[in-house]
């Protein structure tokens, strides 16, 4: 994937190098290590990873202290070291994108969501963010959180990686915050409290995959502008579709503490389907995993 051409945006909220935003880096007892330690298990045993945290009973309490208090900005505008910099890119392309796509296809008008960058942990407006969560986006604040240690996770991990998946994993947050300016996800959330635990779960992975899509539909359009991706990056990005399991969707149930989504995700092959769905057509209206 070429990204020289992409405009580089400057809603980057970087806190990286910051200290971290809560307090000594531990939380509640078990040091950050120990929380990527069991997150990384969690992949490599298809266990959800929170289910091993909150089994640990780690995360409630510093979750309460951490929302209570005000979030820690960080250095405003694009950063200027090479991750850094790729991460701005692909946040630019895709706030190019959707403004010209969401009014054209939704007739919504876009908002620029900021993309909060940081290491090992932070506070979130859902609630304490550690970098073992994955990349998340918050309804609550409208942000994205990421950690770019993800990004090593990914190659070393989850046997993916490459610019286009690292790019497709912003653009599958930026699908979330896309369902958040479209209305969906407030209603889901609202009909995953009426739902049981199956029902819920069945409508947080129609969420995801329809964020995958939404990914999908992006990348068709900056191929249209840039002609910047190719059918390896493609393989790429399907590979890591597969490989990823589920992201950290936060609610609004998630208010002073990081109420999980779901503990199911889409199977690698609804991932991949979705995800080419939105490659091919380039329309928000194709994706809808909710019909029928
Ligand atoms: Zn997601």
């Amino acid at each position: 994937m070429q990204d020289d051409d992409l405009r580089a945006s400057d809603n980057v909220d970087d806190r990286r190098g910051s200290g971290g935003g809560v307090s000594g880096g531990a939380v509640g007892g078990l040091g950050i290590g120990a929380i990527v330690v069991l997150s990384l298990i969690g992949w490599a045993t298809g266990i959800d990873p929170r289910t091993l945290i909150n089994g640990a009973e780690v995360i409630t309490g510093s979750q309460n202290q951490a929302s209570s208090a005000p979030a820690t900005p960080g250095r405003e505008g694009a950063p200027t070291d090479k991750v850094g910099a790729f991460v701005a890119r692909v946040l630019g392309e895709t706030e190019d994108v959707w403004s010209q796509v969401l009014p054209q296809q939704m007739g919504k008008q876009y908002e620029k969501p900021v993309l909060v960058l940081y290491s090992g942990a932070t506070r979130s407006g859902c609630g304490a963010a550690q970098s073992a969560m994955g990349p998340f986006y918050c309804p609550l604040d409208h942000k994205l959180y990421l950690d770019t240690s993800f990004f090593g996770d990914m190659q070393t991990k989850l046997g993916g990686g490459g610019e286009f998946p690292e790019a497709y994993v912003i653009a599958h947050e930026v699908g979330h915050h896309v369902q958040n300016l479209i209305g969906l996800l407030p209603k889901v959330e609202q009909a995953e409290q009426k739902a049981d635990q199956r029902g819920a779960n069945a409508l947080s992975v129609k969420t995801e995959l329809m964020a995958d899509c939404l990914a999908g539909v992006w990348a068709y359009h900056m191929n249209q502008r840039h002609q910047n991706i190719d059918a390896n990056d493609i393989k790429q990005a399907v590979a890591t579709a597969s490989a990823i399991g589920d992201d950290r969707l936060q609610q609004q149930a998630g208010r002073g503490s990081v109420v999980p989504d779901s503990f199911t995700h889409g199977s690698a092959a609804q991932r991949v389907q979705w995800l080419s769905t939105g490659l091919q057509t380039g329309q928000v209206k194709s994706c809808d995993t909710f019909a029928n």
